[in-house]
């Protein structure tokens, strides 16, 4: 049995057990959390003992949607047309992106966005995939990618009716074949994804259908109701709502993840919650496409998730953020910590073993570390106002027992050479963009 012994240690691990320890050890066998206390249990240790030197540890983080495609877009020139609305914004901006991509593309932009999540202390990312120009691979291309660096991935294709009826075929076994492929596999999850109920007919939701049939133990993965026109599409394809659409063909199932929601009605919360599947909100997302802002009540009643949707990487940040934006436009509050720290790990919990998300034994030993020195008293009772407004980047990132970024710097691989390359990358795909 492989060993760790860490110790000198400040405990930061919200709506976990313990939740905060100072002077804490916290003892790692075959990448699994056994101990954490702020008493040294470990009898019979023959392992390795790492002093951290006072540091504050948190649990990696999960980001429970993003869309990795899209690192490359920063510092991207703007539009030819300027987006008025929402579907503008997809058709002038997202969909000339994804267009662009081939593999080199995708995997600098796999291997960036990926880079960038561990620094900010996220271990385990559940992505929804478009590259239309290279399907067939690209999931393979991003399990590699994330197990390369120690991430948890849960990955998908969102397929799509929008490039022809070809593309969506191809995009669908691309699913198909991960959901096969990686069954059995402990760190890669497969979803079937899709991408909105909006650019998807009838036949092609069938088609899903009885593909799922064939692989009950997943779940798709899907944009729902992001902005009112994909309520409007599914109401002039004659059902009441995206999800009752959805749920005709079948598609609500337990391990479905249904993204976003702005505009679900009460009718559809019902049917979810019977449907046992889960809601990720998006909030920084939701308000740099002015699409508005979901509910509170519907936040809590389904125990929603927390993603980013690409928008960032820093979870912290999102938590921050999301608050900000509720508190401007709401009178009712959401606990973004709670969505981060209790309901993301909920959510992956239906994938992955060993558990994810908490600093508690028998968890998987994903460990971030912080160099912060508090400049006001830090205790049990004020921790969680030090754990949002005090600490900066992380310093070192463990996953399975095994620090994949120490001292700031990435281990086992040339990020440096990977920065090159994806600023190379990132030009092919911008002139790629321009032609289409
Ligand atoms: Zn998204």
């Amino acid at each position: 049995m492989s060993q760790k012994l860490l110790h000198n240690l400040r405990v930061m691990n919200p709506y976990g057990d313990p939740e905060y320890l100072e002077n804490a050890y916290i003892l790692i066998e075959d990448g699994t959390i056994s101990s954490i206390s702020d008493v040294l249990t470990a009898d019979d240790f023959s392992g390795e003992t790492i002093d951290m030197g006072g540091k504050t540890v948190l649990p990696g983080m999960i980001n429970a949607h993003t869309h990795l495609y899209s690192t490359l877009a920063l510092g991207m020139p703007p539009p030819k047309n300027t987006p008025t609305n929402f579907v503008e914004i997809l058709k002038e901006i997202w969909w000339k992106l994804d267009l662009g991509l081939d593999r080199e593309s995708t995997k600098a932009s796999f291997e960036t966005g990926l880079l960038d999540a561990l620094r900010n202390g996220v271990t385990t990312v559940i992505d929804h995939h478009a590259s239309p120009n290279f399907v067939n691979g690209s999931l393979e291309l991003l399990a590699n990618t994330a197990d390369k660096l120690g991430i948890n991935i849960c990955l998908c294709f969102e397929s799509s009716d929008r490039n022809g009826l070809d593309n969506f075929q191809e995009e669908l076994q691309e699913n198909l074949n991960a959901i096969a492929k990686y069954t059995d596999h402990p760190h890669i999850e497969a979803l079937l994804g899709l991408h909105a109920s909006f650019t998807l007919s009838d036949e092609s939701l069938q088609k899903v259908s009885d593909a799922l049939k064939e692989f009950p133990e997943t779940g798709i993965h899907i944009h729902v109701a992001e902005d009112l026109a994909d309520e409007k599409d599914a109401q002039r394809k004659g059902y009441a709502s995206v999800i009752q659409r959805l749920d005709h063909f079948g598609l609500l199932t337990n391990r479905a993840l249904i993204i976003h929601g702005v505009f679900i009605t009460r009718e559809d919360r019902h049917t979810l919650l019977k449907s046992g599947c889960r809601l990720i909100h998006n909030p920084t997302s939701n308000a740099g496409n002015q699409v508005g802002i979901l509910e509170t009540e519907i936040i809590e009643s389904l125990h929603a998730g927390l993603g980013t949707d690409g928008k960032q990487n820093n979870m912290l940040s999102e938590v921050r953020e999301g608050a900000l934006i509720r508190s401007a436009a709401s009178d009712h509050q959401v606990d973004y910590l709670k969505l981060l720290f209790d309901h993301n790990p909920e959510i992956v919990n239906r994938f992955f073993k060993p558990t994810l998300g908490h600093l508690s034994p028998g968890n998987q030993a994903d460990l971030v570390f912080y160099d912060y020195l508090p400049r006001t008293e830090i205790n049990r009772d004020n921790f969680i106002k030090h754990l949002l407004y005090g600490l900066g980047k992380p310093c070192d990132v463990m996953t399975r027992g095994e620090f994949r970024l120490k001292d700031n710097v990435i281990l086992n691989i040339d990020e440096k050479e990977v920065l090159r390359q994806a600023q190379v990358q990132s030009r092919r795909v911008w002139d790629a963009m321009e032609k289409i």
